[in-house]
Formats: C-alpha cells, sequence, structure tokens
C-alpha cells in the first residue's frame, strides 16, 4: 500500500484534493458532527460546569489546562486532536467560564499583545460611557468586560482598524456621537450573545 502511495504520490494526491472540492460541505458537517460529539463527552467527563463559580451553560466553557499555556496547545494543536488529549489526560484539565479564564489571564499575566498606556486611557474611558458594568449581568469585575458590537460586527470592526488605538477611537467617536452602535458585556454574556447572532 505504502509502495502504491509512493509511486502514485502525485494522482492520489489530485484525486483526494477533486474529492474533497467535490464533498466539502458533507465532509465539514461529518468533522463537526464528530467535534461536538467529542466536546459533549470530554464536558461530561470535566462535570459539565466551570470549576471556579459553576456557570452550566457548556456551550460557552472553555477546556482549560491546569498548569500549561492553553493558547500555545491551541495554536499546536487542531482541535479534534486536542479533545482527544484531553480525553486521555483529563487531570490535567478542568472547565472554565470564559469569565474565569479571563480572571485567571489576568492573575498569571498571560495577556497576549498588552496594550499601550494610550490605549489603556481610551479603553478606561469607553468603558466609563458604556456605564462600568455588564450591562445584561451587572458584573463588576473589569478584567471580564469587552466591547460588544450590538450587531455583531465586533471582529470584522477590529479587522478594518489597523491599530488596537484605532479601533479604540472609533469606539470612542461613536459612542460620543450617539450612534449606539456598542454596549459593554461580561466575557460570559458576550459569548453567549455571540452564539445567539449566530443562530
Ligand atoms: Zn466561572
Ligand atoms: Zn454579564
Amino acid at each position: 500500500m505504502k509502495d502504491y502511495y509512493l509511486q502514485h504520490q502525485t494522482r492520489v494526491k489530485h484525486l483526494s484534493k477533486v474529492y474533497y472540492e467535490r464533498n466539502r460541505t458533507r465532509i465539514s458537517q461529518v468533522r463537526k458532527e464528530i467535534y461536538l460529539k467529542l466536546r459533549k463527552e470530554v464536558l461530561e467527563m470535566l462535570g459539565n460546569k466551570c470549576a471556579h463559580c459553576q456557570e452550566a451553560e457548556t456551550s460557552i466553557l472553555h477546556i482549560d489546562h491546569k498548569y500549561g499555556d492553553g493558547y500555545s496547545e491551541r495554536r499546536i494543536f487542531g482541535s479534534l486532536f486536542r479533545l482527544r488529549k484531553v480525553k486521555e489526560q483529563s487531570s490535567l484539565y478542568q472547565l472554565l467560564c470564559p469569565n474565569c479564564n479571563w480572571k485567571k489571564r489576568h492573575a498569571k499575566n498571560e495577556i497576549k499583545n498588552p496594550p499601550s498606556k494610550n490605549c489603556i486611557q481610551l479603553r478606561e474611558e469607553i468603558l466609563g460611557l458604556l456605564g462600568n458594568h455588564c450591562e445584561k449581568c451587572s458584573n463588576s469585575q473589569k478584567e471580564c468586560w469587552h466591547i460588544h458590537h450590538l450587531e455583531g460586527r465586533g471582529t470584522q470592526d477590529r479587522k478594518q482598524s489597523r491599530t488596537q488605538e484605532a479601533y479604540y477611537l472609533k469606539v470612542l467617536t461613536s459612542i460620543k456621537t450617539q450612534e449606539k452602535k456598542y454596549s459593554l458585556l461580561c466575557a460570559n454574556c458576550h459569548e453567549k450573545e455571540r452564539l445567539r447572532l449566530q443562530c
């Protein structure tokens, strides 16, 4: 089999590519089903709720490496491979809701690309204008807050701004001109809202 593959490598690769292109939708659907089934099993193994605050909305829970750098692990491994790894070594992992995950990141100083002084000031001004608490659940822990685009275009919004400072300036101008495009949500409410907008 291996010899056959080596002799016909180009043709086999071409046929695989053609097969993938023709069945792309079905293949992604099957991959998604496998992913969701495995994620459900892993979540059950880990208790189906946040290890810190008991949040039980499973759709928003993160699988957190208790001792390691989950960010690097997610970059290195594909989602299915990582889930299989968690299943095999479940004692190394725990479930955290987005709020508790943000609190852990701040406590351990794991924030990627820390903001500049200017950005910190702009963000402070934005948070103040948006009420300094989560609009949905009144969470008042600053490290959990996210600026939410009311039409679910936050990612696009950030990508269109060349720098973080440009993004904050855009948000600030929008708030000051009463466009009513943004609100303040904690990470848990933000994730629930993001999933709702996807439906
Ligand atoms: Zn939690
Ligand atoms: Zn909230």
